[in-house]
C-alpha cells in the first residue's frame, strides 16, 4: 500500500501551541501545482491520498481539489483537518460528494477553556465537536487523535468519555512531536513521556473496551506494557510527503531518524521494534527521568 500526503499550504484558522509549522510562511500552494502532484501520485502508484497543511479546508478551492482527486480513483481520500469547517453540514456534504472518504481530526480538551488555550481559537471547541458529530452522522470514517500535552493529560479520561458520547469509534493517542518549530516552548508544553503514559494507562484501564480502534504513537511501549499491542511502530504502507517545492520520499524513515534510544534500551528485548523517544526530549530531560522499563 502506498500513500501520498500533499501539503496544501500553511495557513490555518487555529494557532495551536505545539504546531510544528507555525513559523512557516502562510502561503498556499497553487491549485495547478496540487493537481500536478495528484496526477504524479497516481502515476507513482499511490493507492491513497491525504490532503494536509496547515488547514486544508480553509482553501476556497478545496472542493475542486478533492473532486479532481476523486476522479483519479484513489482507494481512499483522507482529509487531515482541525475539523472546524465540518461544523457546517452543507460543507461536509460537499466534500464527501467530491470524493473525501476518511477524516483525521484532532481533539484536545474536555472543556472549552483548555481547548482555547491549546488551539488559540475562541470557537474551536464547539466547532470541532460539532464537526465530528456531523461527519459521524453522515456515516463517515472519522479518526480522532489526541495529542498529549501538559495542558490536557490530566483530563485525558474526560476527553475520551466526551468523544465516546459523540460516538467516536477510533481514537489515536499521540505523544507530542516537537520537531521543526524553533519557537517551540518545550518545557511549557511537552510532558515527560512517563507522565503522559501514566494518564494514558489510567484512561485505557477505564475505556479500552469501549473504543473500537485504538492506536498509540510517540510514547515508549515499555511505559504502556499492558496496552503495547496498540503501539504503532511502523506504517503498514509507504508514505510520501509532498510540499510546495520539496518532497520526503519516506515519511516513516524521517520519523525514525528523529527518534533515539536511551542507554538502557540496549538491554531491552524490544529494542529492534521500538523507535525509542523523540531526539528533542533528551535536550530537556535526563534519560533517568523517563524511567524506561526494558522488556
Ligand atoms: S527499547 Fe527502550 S524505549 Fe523502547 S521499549 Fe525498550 S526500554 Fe522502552
Amino acid at each position: 500500500m502506498k500513500k501520498t500526503d500533499i501539503i496544501l499550504g500553511y495557513r490555518c484558522n487555529n494557532n495551536c501551541i505545539f504546531c510544528s509549522t507555525a513559523h512557516f510562511p502562510k502561503t498556499q500552494v497553487a491549485k495547478e501545482k496540487i493537481k500536478q502532484q495528484i496526477l504524479e501520485s497516481k502515476k507513482n502508484k499511490a493507492d491513497e491520498i491525504c490532503f494536509t497543511g496547515g488547514e486544508p479546508t480553509i482553501r476556497k478551492d478545496i472542493i475542486e481539489i478533492v473532486s479532481f482527486a476523486g476522479r483519479q480513483n484513489f482507494k481512499q481520500i483522507y482529509i487531515d483537518s482541525n475539523g472546524r469547517l465540518f461544523y457546517y453540514k452543507k460543507f461536509c456534504e460537499k466534500i464527501i460528494n467530491a470524493g473525501a472518504t476518511s477524516f483525521l481530526i484532532p481533539f484536545y480538551a474536555a472543556d472549552r477553556e483548555t481547548f482555547k488555550l491549546i488551539t488559540g481559537s475562541e470557537h474551536a471547541y464547539e466547532q470541532t465537536l460539532e464537526g465530528i458529530k456531523n461527519l459521524i452522522n453522515l456515516n463517515q470514517k472519522v479518526d480522532v487523535n489526541i495529542v498529549l500535552v501538559k495542558q490536557n493529560i490530566t483530563q485525558l479520561s474526560k476527553i475520551v468519555n466526551l468523544l465516546l458520547n459523540y460516538k467516536v469509534k477510533n481514537i489515536l493517542f499521540w505523544g507530542c512531536c516537537p520537531i521543526n518549530n524553533p519557537k517551540f516552548n518545550f518545557k511549557k508544553i511537552i510532558p515527560n513521556p512517563k507522565d503522559a503514559a501514566y494518564y494514558l494507562n489510567k484512561t485505557l484501564d477505564s475505556y479500552e473496551q469501549k473504543i473500537s480502534h485504538i492506536s498509540i504513537n510517540g510514547i515508549p511501549p515499555c511505559k504502556i506494557k499492558k496496552y503495547d499491542k496498540y503501539f504503532v511502530w511502523k506504517y503498514t504502507y509507504m508514505s510520501v510527503l509532498l510540499g510546495h517545492n520539496w518532497k520526503i520520499d519516506d515519511l516513516e524513515k524521517q520519523k525514525l531518524d528523529n527518534s533515539i534510544k536511551g542507554k538502557i534500551c540496549s538491554s531491552c528485548k524490544r529494542v529492534e521494534t521500538c523507535p525509542g523517544i523523540w531526539k528533542e526530549y533528551f535536550k530537556y530531560y535526563h534519560e533517568e527521568e523517563f524511567e524506561l522499563m526494558p522488556y
